[in-house]
C-alpha cells in the first residue's frame, strides 16, 4: 500500500492572513507531495510498505537516510495540516489546558517555551509539543524531517503539537522573519485536535 499526500480539510486560502495561499498550495501540492514521493520510492521492496508511517518512524534506525528524510517529512506534515485550520487558535481547554499548566505553569509560559524552542532550531526542523511515557508534555525541537517518533530522536514522546519552521513554510510571506511566522502561528493552532491527539496518546 503506497503512502498518498492527504487532501486538506480546508482551502489553501483559509488561514490567511497568518499563512497565505501561495504558501499552504506549495507547501502542500509540492513539498509534502514530494515526501510522499520520494518515500514511497524509498521504501518499494522492502518490509516498510506494509508498515504504519508511526510504525516506521519508530524503528527508523532500521532503514536507508530517504526513508528517515521522506517518512518524517509524511508524517509531520500530515500531522501539521490537522494540528491548524481555520477559526481556530485562543486557547485550548479541559483536560489539555490542565495538562499544560502541570507541565509549564501556565499557558503563556508554554507559548514563550514552544516559541524559543521554534525560535532556535538552527536551519530546518520543527518544534514539537509532546506527550511522554511518563504521560507528561514536554516541548522538544528536531533537525531536517525527524520528529520524536523517531527511534533516533533525542527527546522521544507522541507529538500533539507540530511547528513546521522550514524557510518553505513562511519565507514567501515572512522571509527572513521567523519569529513573526511563529507569533502568528498561534492563530492557527487547532486546540481541539491537540486535545484530540492527547486522549488517544
Ligand atoms: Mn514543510
Amino acid at each position: 500500500m503506497a503512502f498518498e499526500l492527504p487532501a486538506l480539510a480546508y482551502a489553501y486560502n483559509a488561514l490567511e492572513p497568518h499563512i497565505d495561499a501561495r504558501t499552504m498550495e506549495i507547501h502542500h501540492s509540492k513539498h509534502h507531495q514530494a515526501y510522499v514521493t520520494n518515500l514511497n520510492n524509498a521504501i518499494a521492496g522492502t518490509d516498510a510498505e506494509n508498515m504504519s508511517i508511526e510504525a516506521i518512524c519508530s524503528n527508523i534506525s532500521k532503514y536507508a537516510p530517504a526513508v528517515r528524510n521522506n517518512g518524517g517529512g509524511h508524517f509531520n506534515h500530515d500531522l501539521f495540516w490537522k494540528v491548524i485550520g481555520p477559526n481556530a487558535g485562543g486557547e485550548p481547554t479541559g483536560e489539555l489546558a490542565a495538562a499544560i499548566d502541570a507541565a509549564f505553569g501556565n499557558f503563556d509560559t508554554f507559548k514563550q517555551q514552544f516559541a524559543a524552542a521554534a525560535t532556535t532550531r538552527f536551519g530546518s526542523g520543527w518544534a514539537w509539543l509532546i506527550v511522554g511515557a511518563d504521560k507528561k508534555l514536554a516541548i522538544c525541537s528536531t533537525p531536517n524531517q525527524d520528529n520524536p517518533l523517531m527511534d533516533v530522536a533525542d527527546v522521544k514522546g507522541t507529538p500533539l503539537l507540530g511547528l513546521d519552521v522550514w524557510e518553505h513554510a513562511y519565507y514567501l510571506n515572512y522571509q527572513n522573519r521567523r519569529p513573526d511566522y511563529i507569533a502568528a502561528f498561534w492563530n492557527v493552532v487547532n486546540w481541539n485536535e491537540v486535545a484530540r491527539r492527547l486522549q488517544t496518546a
